[in-house]
């Protein structure tokens, strides 16, 4: 088992499809999450770690850090912190709304002479969020 299957994180096993000729088959493994798992060997269990999931949730980890670029410039006073609840409260807000992690939303702001402005939010949705938000469509 590789590291990076250690840290990804557990999917349920919804099908198992063998593909390949003799001596070289290979099992897809579709999971819960909308990922599909390839191995050489059936898994033992029916909850398979996502490496995919895994990726994902890195690059959104990578953009967010990429993104994460707005100046900021403290106040005379404490309301520097009051902002910064405020964008939480917003990804919050847009999390529940979307029905997604808080991780998967980035509002993007800055500092206009102290004051923050919320110039937009990005959302990543992982496969699986897609399936959700379209499923009753
Ligand atoms: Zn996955």
């Amino acid at each position: 088992m590789t590291t990076e299957r250690r840290q990804a994180p557990r999917r349920k096993v919804k099908s198992v499809e063998k593909t390949g000729s003799w001596g070289k088959f290979q099992y897809v493994h579709h999971l819960a999450c909308g990922h599909t798992e390839t191995r050489k060997r059936l898994a033992p269990s029916d909850e398979i770690a996502c490496v995919q999931c895994l990726r994902e949730e890195q690059k959104r980890e990578e953009m967010r850090t990429l993104t994460r670029i707005s100046p900021i410039f403290y106040g005379d006073d404490n309301s520097f912190i009051d902002e910064e609840l405020k964008i939480e409260r917003t990804r919050a807000s847009l999390a529940s709304k979307f029905g997604i992690p808080l991780d998967a939303i980035d509002v993007a702001s800055e500092y206009v002479l102290s004051k923050l402005i919320i110039r937009g939010a990005t959302i990543y949705l992982s496969a699986l969020d897609v399936d959700k938000l379209t499923k009753n469509n």
